[in-house]
């Protein structure tokens, strides 16, 4: 895709993603939610209430580094510029409707949120370790529709805003209890972040990237951009923005390796076919020994695991720093595929590990929940046009 061209393509892809806008930040009695402000514009709120600048840094610890969501708390400021706040702000969260523990811990929230729609968000404990991941969710709903995926299955209600998507990870921090103690002790279970939820982060870049400039923030919550992955279908002319911008790490759903198959199962390789994905995978910025791009590989029963398309795996990513994450697949009502046998699944991590690429199998987390990979889905609808 020459210079100009994915140009436009941006602009267009950014332009539709403002169509399905989240709702605005102001509650019905005219408070504002400061919750997934920049900090330029915490700056900018604080200052139309006359407050000295810097009552930024200030506030931004409290509710980003401290987790406070009450003004009373704040105990380094004085009780009337307290009520004067919370005369003017909230700090908010989204609503805990449903949670769920699965048999291996797994935890799935339901949350929602100011406009009453709902996504989901899981933490998945590390099995060995003391800490754990968050998959939060971009979207309500998908406009992609991957053939093996439950989210897939429900239309696009709305983008995540960036309080809606830093909020996810507060509000389980909040179920947890993993904020930083009075002694300043820090969290260490909530410490990983997966954009692996419902919905195609790179389909809402402005509230996913501003989310994740919160999250990075020293001075709050402060995850390292290593401890951060992305993952995508595909959307190839933001790949390049999520590189530069972000420098998070990068997953790719590449699951087919022939333009003919992939077309089928992830249908945006019919705008982004595969030529142009693994270019875009070559030229991400920071992708290093160190730092591998993540080939994501769902195992489909007949469709994509044979050994000839291990082979030709190996052949379009050679060269890659990369790992291939092969993701058993999970099952959701009403399913069309099966999962590999084991057998065609340790033939095909073979193939691709005597290549010289990582190809671990993801154990699944959550499946007697519908917490697993690809099968997060709500009840949430679009409400129809007048
Ligand atoms: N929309 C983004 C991120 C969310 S999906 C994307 O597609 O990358 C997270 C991962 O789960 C993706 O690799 C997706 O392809 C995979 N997935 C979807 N449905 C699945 C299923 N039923 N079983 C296993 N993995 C699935
Ligand atoms: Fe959307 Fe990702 Fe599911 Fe495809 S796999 S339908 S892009 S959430």
């Amino acid at each position: 895709m020459s210079q100009a061209l994915s140009e436009a393509e941006r602009a267009r892809i950014l332009a539709k993603s403002a169509v399905f806008a989240p709702p605005s930040a102001v509650l019905p009695d005219g408070r504002r939610d400061l919750v997934g402000l920049s900090r330029d514009e915490l700056a900018e709120a604080l200052a139309e209430l006359g407050e000295k600048p810097f009552r930024t840094r200030q506030l931004w610890h409290w509710i980003y580094h401290q987790g406070a969501t009450e003004f009373s708390l704040m105990s380094s400021i004085a009780r009337p510029l307290q009520e004067k706040l919370a005369g003017q702000f909230v700090i908010g969260r989204p609503h805990a409707a449903a949670v769920q523990t699965s048999a291996d811990a797994t935890r799935k929230f339901l949350f929602r949120f100011r406009d009453g729609q709902e996504a989901e968000t899981v933490y998945i404990p590390d099995p060995v370790e003391d800490r754990g991941s968050v998959c939060l969710s971009s979207q309500i709903g998908c406009t992609l529709s991957c053939r093996f995926c439950h989210t897939g299955t429900q239309a696009l209600v709305r983008n995540l805003g960036a309080a809606e998507i830093v909020g996810q990870f507060m509000a389980v921090r909040d179920a947890y209890g993993e904020w930083p103690s009075p002694k300043g002790e820090t969290p260490r279970l909530l410490s990983t972040i997966v954009l692996m939820g419902m919905g195609e982060p790179l389909y809402n870049f402005d509230n996913v990237a501003k989310a994740m400039t919160i999250v990075m923030d020293h001075e709050g919550i402060a995850l390292s951009r290593r401890r951060i992955t992305l993952s995508t279908s595909g959307v190839v002319p933001m790949m390049d923005r999520a590189g530069a911008e972000l420098g998070v790490n990068l997953a790719v759903s590449l699951h087919a390796v022939r333009d003919e198959l992939r077309d089928e199962l992830v249908p945006l390789n019919r705008k982004y076919p595969l030529a142009e994905l693994i270019a875009a995978c070559r030229r991400y910025p920071g992708a290093s020994n160190a730092r591998r791009i993540t080939f994501e590989y769902v195992m489909l029963r007949d469709v994509n695991d044979s050994e000839a398309d291990a082979k030709e795996l190996v052949r379009v990513i050679a060269g890659i720093p990369a790992k291939v994450n092969l993701i058993p697949f999970n099952p959701w009502p009403g399913s069309r595929f099966e999962p590999s046998t084991p057998k065609a699944l340790q033939r095909f991590a073979k193939i691709v590990m005597d290549a010289g690429f990582a190809s671990p199998v993801r154990t699944p987390r959550g499946r007697d929940i519908l917490a697993a990979c690809g099968q997060l889905r709500t009840e949430s609808r679009r409400a129809r046009a007048a």
